[in-house]
């Protein structure tokens, strides 16, 4: 499959790595638009958000997902807060077609977002 994150996952394309188990991995993004900008994604290769559903293995994957953006948010000391993100789909503004969290931090958020 043609898939930048399953190539970054499998080492072909190279990442600033942040974290990795057996279901999650977290490296830097390429075009920070923070001080501090992490993707988080599973290993596992799902186009979006709106693929998953809320049966157990789905949940437990989200859960971790964001457990993972938090355990990096503690490592990175971003105690003054943080913003995590999934875009999804066209209209939620989602260019590449892996599922991702955004962990931004670093600065203070707007809102509403554009
Ligand atoms: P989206 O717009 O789909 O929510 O987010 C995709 C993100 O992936 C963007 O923030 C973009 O900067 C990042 N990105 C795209 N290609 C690469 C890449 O090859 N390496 C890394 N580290 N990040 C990438
Ligand atoms: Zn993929």
């Amino acid at each position: 499959m043609d898939c930048i994150f399953c190539k970054i996952i499998a080492g072909e394309i190279p990442s600033k790595k942040l974290f990795a188990d057996d279901s999650v991995y977290a490296f830097a993004d390429i075009d920070p638009k923070a001080p501090f900008h992490a993707l988080i994604v599973p290993r596992r290769h799902v186009d979006s958000m709106a693929e998953l559903n809320a049966g157990e293995a789905d949940a437990a994957l989200l859960g971790h997902l964001l457990a993972t953006a938090g355990n990096i948010a503690r490592e990175q000391k971003l105690d003054k807060g943080y913003r995590v993100v999934i875009n999804t789909r066209e209209d939620g503004g989602q260019t590449v077609d892996h599922l991702h969290l955004h962990l931004m931090g670093g600065r203070a958020m707007h809102w509403p977002p554009g």
